[in-house]
């Protein structure tokens, strides 16, 4: 029997290699793009996503050492160390996990030692924040623009208190962040991403078409994708946007250096289905499993058969577990209720994300 299974997965295995080497990439995208109800704005949307996310950040010696140096490791590897040893008094050496451990003390140094939530910037002259109006959003100057050529947007506020102009970048480069370390949603993600990867943390960058952004982990020992949001120091609550935020959602992609997937029901259909926007961008399920399919393609190309195969193997896991999540154990959460914990009251019950 476990002989004619382990025949069946070769054949499966040659088949899909087999297909792989046949299909011309380039042409199926470009047919995905002339497909009357896909939209080609979001298509190249996408791709522009996966360009920025899914091979720059890896494999950086540069990034990788920046990041490291300007860390506090110290004070991290220390925080570990006392973790593990509280966990050693009631856990087996093997029942430790250390990887979780390593993580949640990044969420806590990033959000609590490191990284500064901005709703305004600091009057750049009498340093107050209170009375700060925004006037206008603008293009970046050279400045700005040599700095981080990936900012494409500046804030610009008024100080009502002296009269002072103060200009807000919203960088997006990591090297920069690390100097600036402060910003909203797409800041604190744009950077904590790439420090678990600096920390050779299989990581994925999330998207979300609407307009958040966080990021998850691939834990080893549990063998699954956790999702993690820096802003908010949360740990594997995916639950938090749809039902806590009641946050309203169509698309959530996930991006890495070993593929895309469309991760929309674990965050929003799996969640509080009442909270979907109806996803209109690709013209139905199909087209879009056809688009990740051929962005994996194409981010997978240059890896070893096996490798390749492995990944696919996996995505199919992930695929099965999101579109059918009673068919297969899931972890049951008690969700809470709490709202939003980044950015003012103000600003967060402005956009109805302060929970029930
Ligand atoms: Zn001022």
């Amino acid at each position: 029997m476990e002989d004619l299974a382990s025949k069946f997965l070769a054949k499966y295995k040659d088949n899909f290699l087999k297909k792989l080497k046949n299909t011309d990439n380039n042409s199926v995208i470009s047919s995905l793009r002339n497909t009357s109800g896909n939209d080609q704005n979001f298509i190249n949307q996408v791709i522009q996503l996966k360009n920025e996310h899914c091979y720059i950040y890896y494999n950086n010696d540069h990034l990788q050492s920046l990041i490291l140096e300007t860390l506090n490791l110290a004070l991290i590897y220390d925080n570990i160390d006392k973790e593990v040893s509280k966990q050693s008094e009631n856990k087996k050496a093997d029942e430790i996990d250390h990887e979780e451990i390593l993580i949640k003390e990044l969420l806590r140094y990033f959000k609590d030692d490191f990284f500064k939530w901005t709703n305004q910037p600091d009057c750049s002259s009498c340093g107050k924040n209170d009375n700060q109006q925004f006037l206008r959003g603008e293009r970046p100057n050279t400045e700005e623009f040599n700095r981080d050529s990936k900012c494409g947007h500046v804030e610009v506020y008024k100080c009502n208190s002296c009269g002072a102009i103060t200009r807000f970048p919203r960088y997006n480069s990591p090297a920069v962040l690390l100097e600036t370390r402060q910003g909203r949603c797409g800041e604190w993600a744009a950077l904590f991403t790439y420090i678990l990867v600096s920390f050779q943390i299989r990581t994925r960058y999330i998207w979300n078409k609407e307009d958040h952004v966080w990021c998850e982990y691939f834990n080893t020992k549990e063998k699954r994708w956790i999702h993690l949001d820096s802003c908010e120091k949360a740990y594997d609550e995916p639950h938090i946007y749809a039902r806590n935020w009641n946050k309203k959602m169509s698309y959530v992609i996930g991006f890495s250096d070993t593929g895309i997937a469309d991760l929309s029901k674990k965050y929003v259909d799996n969640v509080n289905k009442g909270n979907m926007i109806n996803r209109s961008s690709m013209r139905n399920d199909e087209e879009m499993y056809k688009l990740v399919t051929a962005l994996n393609n194409d981010i997978r190309s240059s890896y070893p058969p096996d490798l390749h195969f492995s990944l696919h193997q996996e995505d199919e896991k992930e695929y099965l577990n999101l579109n059918y999540p009673n068919g297969s154990p899931t972890k049951t959460h008690d969700f809470d209720t709490k709202g939003r914990q980044s950015g003012s009251a103000e600003w967060v019950s402005s956009r109805g994300e302060g929970g029930n």
